[in-house]
């Protein structure tokens, strides 16, 4: 991994998040690749966790979110209008005191809206760490969007939200999986989209495959879908024919 990032070997793909009254995409996740020489595209569930243990993520996290912002600054010049572009951020990198000097300069340099930036961080990479948080109350202060990822899967603290400055929940695919026949799953699932709605936060359910869970779960009232059943992570080039496609008049 030491060289992976000069080699070029890491990419980011992009997975559609749309608002689920419409159906329209309003931003994108960014999901890294590590396209190895000999050993293919690794997943990131495989290297982010050994990377975390040995720093390098440090390094890898600040090449995604200049190449995101980068990318974002790119589409805002074809298709102007809001749209997020999210960015994983990892524990250890909340404790980088760079951070958010880098992400300043990210946002500052591409001339991006603060708000076209959501960072996503993990409930465990926030819990019971003072470090974290201030640097989470210095992010929020740039105006960039706190997105807490894969939420209800640690022990969620819910005193976490109070202190943690978040603008959005996202409640995470195991709870949206067997939605339709879990009464458990579903009851999860309705107390985080009412828990975000009473605090005012955004919300989105991950991983939705089918049209099903798309309405269950929008009539449970989360405001925005990402999953499968719209769009798998896809290169950049595909998002913009999504968007180009997707303000052409209907019909046409
Ligand atoms: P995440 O941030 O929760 O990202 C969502 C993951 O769910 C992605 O896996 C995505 O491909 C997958 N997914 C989305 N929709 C569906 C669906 O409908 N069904 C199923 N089965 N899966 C779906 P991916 O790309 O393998 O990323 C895994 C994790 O790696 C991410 O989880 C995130 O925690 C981490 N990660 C990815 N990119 C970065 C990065 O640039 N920096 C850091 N620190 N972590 C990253
Ligand atoms: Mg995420
Ligand atoms: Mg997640």
């Amino acid at each position: 991994m030491n060289t992976a990032i000069e080699d070029g070997e890491f990419s980011l793909v992009y997975q559609p998040i749309v608002r689920l009254s419409d159906e329209r995409m309003t931003g994108v996740e960014a999901l890294i690749r590590w396209n190895h020489p000999t050993r293919g595209t690794v997943s990131p569930a495989e290297f982010i966790p050994i990377a975390e243990r040995t720093g390098q993520i440090v390094a890898i996290g600040r090449w995604a979110l200049r190449e995101a912002c980068r990318q974002a600054a790119e589409w805002r010049a074809e298709f102007p209008g809001p749209f997020t572009v999210g960015v994983n951020v990892a524990g250890r990198q909340l404790r980088d005191p760079e951070l958010v000097g880098d992400v300043a300069t990210a946002i500052a340099g591409n001339r991006l809206p603060p708000e076209a930036l959501s960072i996503e961080v993990t409930e465990t990479a926030v819990l019971d760490d003072e470090e974290s948080n201030e640097a989470l109350v210095a992010l929020r202060r740039l105006g960039v969007k706190l997105a807490l990822d894969d939420f209800g899967t640690a022990a969620s603290s819910l005193g976490l939200l109070l202190t943690c400055p978040v603008t959005t929940l996202k409640l995470d695919r195991s709870f949206v999986e067997s939605i339709n026949t879990v009464g458990r799953q579903s009851a999860v699932a309705t107390a985080v989209s009412q828990m975000a709605s009473a605090l005012e936060l955004g919300s989105v359910a991950e991983g939705i495959e089918t049209a099903e869970q798309r309405d269950l779960l929008r009539n449970l009232g989360y405001q925005y879908g990402q999953g499968y059943y719209w769009s798998r992570p896809v290169p950049p080039s595909r998002i913009a024919e999504l968007r180009t496609a997707d303000r052409s008049p209907a019909g046409v």
